[in-house]
């Protein structure tokens, strides 16, 4: 069981109101979900601006966290960013902590939200990876004008979304999983995910599978979105093409998710705390209710969740009580008048009620890796700090490598080659990736070789980061310039 029952046999959930609109919206779904004899006992925790402002850098208070680890479900409103104090982002330290690996984005069409997508029947998922990549955040300021930011991916990972996809086709019935990708150009990262993909696949012969170039993807999203079903994709691609979904489907008020864990699963609108509009009662708090309805089939309580679905399809399709950023500011209605008018319609069915029939999701358990390859050590690339020329430098370090078991293998900036020249016209920048190639591979780690070749470069040429080149098997372990032949 994905959740906590307490001796009431009711289902244990954590429930942070967040900053901002947090709190009215995390309100009308909880009142929601009371009048629906949702069987639920709520846990009040914090978590955000007021736990920063107190002092703490995390901005998730121990007890939060102890909440967390017992009922393992979590409704929770935005929580703001810091600027000027506290340094991580609380949302993002609640993904890490409980490892919420899958990030969850059903983009639908709304009756009574009209959009120029309207009519073409969009239905589908983003599955996003959650906490790897580019968004771990992992970054560096190398030399006084270069920042790097390492994206790591893992074999376990991209495992772990790519199941979880295709375990979620399966429990909503869905017929189709596009993987989107920038493979062409990142081949060891993307591309990890792309042949993942392409081997997880095979174990779900009846879903039809496709992998697609992310900007394509995003492109077709705008041409012909309802030719997707679920599109599993990395964080930073999934962040942004989440967005462009909730755009496609009436923009943020819609947007609901979740972010789903083998331990933890937390529910959340994709909205922010949207400070200019707090305790005015003026937000649409659909995004959160919908989230609150994915909670509720977490919480295997598939008939509730379909009661709720149904009573907030029919408030908007009627557009009694259209809110702000629907019918704008003169005519809306408040968000309190929109969550009683959901409870009113609790029991009610919309003109075209959803056709899915769900079933729980069978999360993806840490998968067993086959074991590694034969590792061959192939060279160095070393990092430096320097302005000297290509030409210069090529000449200066083919001397230094005499005598070494390394040739010079070529020199780079930003990933161009500049020696031996190609002719083309780079811009060179104070970061240098010179290639260093054992003149004989070898098996071990070539610590002596190594330490003989820094040696050298000391008091010469300050480098600040250094990648073993290594081949796995047959598999190169590293990518070449743009420019090498
Ligand atoms: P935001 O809070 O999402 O608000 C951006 C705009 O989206 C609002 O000004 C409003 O547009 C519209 N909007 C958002 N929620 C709405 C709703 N429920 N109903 C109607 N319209 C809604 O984004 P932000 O201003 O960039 O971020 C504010 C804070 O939230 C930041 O501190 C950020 O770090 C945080 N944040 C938290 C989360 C999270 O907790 N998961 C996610 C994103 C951002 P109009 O101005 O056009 O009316």
């Amino acid at each position: 069981m994905p959740y906590t029952v307490d001796a009431h046999g009711k289902k244990l959930v954590t429930l942070i109101p967040g900053d901002g609109i947090g709190p009215e919206v995390t309100a009308a779904a909880r009142k929601i979900l009371t009048a629906a004899h949702a069987p639920i006992t709520w846990e009040d925790r914090t978590a955000g601006a007021s736990v920063f402002k107190a002092g703490l850098a995390s901005g998730v208070p121990p007890e939060t966290v102890e909440s967390i680890r017992r009922t393992r479900v979590v409704l929770k409103g935005p929580l703001e960013t810091p600027v000027g104090f506290g340094e991580k982002s609380a949302n993002v330290t609640l993904r890490k902590l409980f490892e919420t690996f899958a990030n969850i984005r059903p983009v639908r069409e709304l009756p009574g939200v009209r959009t120029p997508y309207s009519g073409r029947g969009i239905d589908l998922v983003i599955v996003r990876e959650n906490v790897e990549d580019l968004y771990a955040g992992i970054e560096y300021q190398q030399t006084p004008t270069v920042a790097e930011s390492l994206k790591l991916m893992s074999r376990l990972g991209c495992e772990k979304i790519v199941r979880l996809a295709f375990e979620l086709a399966r429990a909503e019935g869905r017929k189709k999983v596009h993987c989107a990708t920038k493979a062409n150009i990142l081949k060891l990262t993307e591309g990890l995910l792309k042949k993942t993909f392409e081997e997880v696949s095979r174990e779900y012969p009846e879903i039809e599978s496709q992998h697609i170039i992310v900007d394509n993807c995003a492109h077709q999203l705008v041409k012909a979105p309802e030719q997707f079903d679920v599109i599993v994709t990395s964080n930073m691609n999934g962040d942004i093409l989440s967005d462009e979904g909730s755009a496609l489907v009436g923009g943020l008020g819609f947007a609901p998710s979740a972010n789903l864990g083998n331990d933890v699963a937390i529910f959340e609108a994709v909205h922010g705390s949207a400070p200019k509009y707090a305790g005015k009662n003026v937000i649409n708090p659909t995004a959160l209710i919908l989230s609150s309805v994915l909670l509720l089939r977490h919480l295997e309580e598939f008939e509730i969740a379909r009661r709720v679905e149904e009573a907030v399809l029919v408030t908007l399709e009627e557009a009694k009580v259209p809110t702000r950023d629907v019918v704008g500011e003169a005519v809306a209605s408040s968000t309190s008048a929109f969550t009683d008018e959901v409870i009113r319609n609790l029991g009610r069915s919309p003109g075209k009620p959803p056709r899915r029939e769900y079933r729980p999701l069978k999360m993806p358990q840490r998968p067993t890796l086959p074991a590694p390859p034969l590792r061959q050590y192939e060279g160095l690339d070393v990092f430096l700090e320097t302005t000297v020329p290509p030409g210069k430098l090529g000449a200066e370090l083919r001397s230094l490598v005499e005598g070494t078991p390394f040739l010079l293998g070529g020199i780079s900036n930003r990933g161009t080659r500049t020696w031996p020249e190609t002719g083309a016209m780079t811009d060179l920048v104070d970061h240098t990736q010179v290639r260093f190639l054992l003149r004989n591979p070898v098996g071990d780690f070539p610590s002596e070789a190594v330490r003989t070749l820094l040696g050298r470069l000391e008091g010469r040429y300050p480098w600040m980061h250094l990648e073993v080149l290594q081949r796995f098997g047959t598999f190169q372990g590293y990518t070449r310039s743009q420019g090498d032949d």
